[in-house]
């Protein structure tokens, strides 16, 4: 497939990255994911600013204009025969000529971009769920910005992995943040509750568009912070993200949730979500 790599769009195959680049050596740079579904990003303008976010996060400056970003997302979705593509972007501090913590005296950032086809979700997620295991959160205390420096989330995720779960749901001090990929639902008696943003989680898009569609559906929803016997006792468990929308954990370290199965407020919540992404295909 085709990817733009600083300033030119190219094969993949040939996009090449000199191995002092910072993101290589330290894992310093900024990343976000977008969802376009019939070819139209879902919710650009919120991922473009929370892109803002992360980069004032590591004192980086935005090296593209919304506009040019905008114009190398239509360019990569249009070169890509799927109609359904997540987009994924990455800016580093660049490739200075050694290797210093310290910020280089003239940056030049490295960007890239690319897109791969969005696969449909698996059919099993909405008739049975998924599981999910709780961690201890071994990451840093800046989780809002969407950092490259992923090799705390790469070892929990396998960690629920090797455990033949889905996702790893993390907990700090006591409470349940997020997931090591995913923002985190809980809902008893029909009450939604969502650990609120700060510092210790990232401020998913999707984690709004739910908050914003359990509004219109006239679901409570309080964000508040989530304990351990939250989630134990919970009637239904939610994990949500820019590429796997939104999931129902129907197990929580080997026991059931609720009665273990796909609960009511998933599947209304979920239908609000497809229709949204079917608005976007006929905008
Ligand atoms: N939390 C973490 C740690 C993530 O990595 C992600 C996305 O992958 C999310 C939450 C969900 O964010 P979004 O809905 O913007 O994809």
């Amino acid at each position: 497939g085709t990817v733009y790599l600083n300033g030119h769009f190219m094969p993949l195959a040939e996009a090449r990255v000199p191995v002092l680049d910072r993101g290589f050596l330290f894992g310093d740079g900024v990343y976000e994911v977008i969802p376009a579904y019939d070819r139209k990003p879902l919710r650009l303008h919120a991922h473009l600013d929370r892109l803002e976010r992360s980069l004032a996060g590591i004192r980086l400056a935005n090296p593209l204009s919304r506009a040019d970003w905008e114009g190398i997302f239509a360019h990569l979705l249009r070169s890509h025969e799927a109609a359904n593509q997540a987009l994924y972007l990455q800016v580093t501090r660049g490739a200075p000529d050694g290797r210093d913590h310290r910020f280089p005296e003239n940056t030049s950032p490295t960007v890239f971009v690319m897109t791969k086809a969005l696969a449909p979700r698996n059919p099993r997620i909405a008739e049975q769920g998924v599981s999910a295991v709780l961690c201890e959160d071994t990451r840093w205390q800046r989780c809002d910005i969407k950092s490259i420096s992923l090799v705390a989330a790469v070892l929990l995720r396998q960690e629920a992995a090797d455990q033949g779960a889905e996702e790893a749901l993390l907990v700090r001090d006591g409470r349940v943040v997020e997931g090591s990929t995913s923002n985190l639902f809980v809902i008893r008696d029909r009450y939604v509750t969502t650990p609120p943003t700060g510092p210790e989680l990232l401020s998913g898009i999707t984690r709004d568009l739910i908050i914003e569609l359990a509004g219109r559906e006239r679901l409570p929803l309080t964000e508040q912070p989530v304990s351990v016997e939250d989630c134990r006792s919970a009637d239904e468990l939610w994990i949500c993200s820019s590429t796997r929308e939104l999931v129902p954990v129907t197990r929580l370290d080997g026991e059931p949730v609720g009665d273990g199965r796909v609960g009511p407020l998933w599947q209304q919540l979920d239908a609000a979500y497809q229709a949204c992404k079917a608005e976007l295909g006929q905008s």
